[in-house]
Parts: structure tokens; sequence; C-alpha cells
């Protein structure tokens, strides 16, 4: 699948919006946002490979960054300094 996105820094995080996407919500960190209005599709890499998620867990194919799943619009990278810490 071909995918062309643009990266824009919104608030203190990235997301990634497809061309043409209107954005009118807030946009989570890492988010992939598509269509009009923007409906998020999927999860992106701070490098911009999409990521797929297995249970709570994604591992980005390209630069082998891990991110984690705390919540159903919200993930953060694994190991970064300043990541959200989420009592079990
Ligand atoms: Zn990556």
């Amino acid at each position: 699948m071909k995918v062309a996105c643009i990266r824009r820094h919104i608030s203190s995080g990235s997301a990634f919006i497809g061309t043409g996407a209107v954005v009118l919500t807030d946009v989570s960190d890492y988010a992939l946002m598509v269509g009009n209005p923007a409906k998020q599709k999927g999860w992106m890499c701070a490098c911009g490979i999409q990521l797929v998620f297995k249970g709570n867990r994604a591992k980005c194919m390209a630069c082998k960054r891990k991110y984690k799943k705390i919540g159903p619009e919200k993930i953060v990278e694994e190991h970064k300094k300043g990541a959200e810490v989420v009592p079990l």
C-alpha cells in the first residue's frame, strides 16, 4: 500500500497526517490520521513506518524502536526518557 504522508508537529509530539486529511480534533502522538474529517487509521513510528501492534506492543521493522499502547488512543515509545509509567 502506498501512502503519502505529511509529517507535522502537533503540540509536543508528532503525528502523521494523510494527504488531504482534515483534522478537526486533537491528535495523539504517532497517530496516523486519514480522511475528511480525519480518522485514526493506525500508528506510525517516529521514522515514518507504520506500526503493527501485536497485543499492546509494536516494534518498528525499520529502526527497531519499540512502542507500547497505554490506552485506546495513546502509545509511548519504550525506553524513552520521560515516557509515562502506567501502574499495572
Ligand atoms: Zn521506525
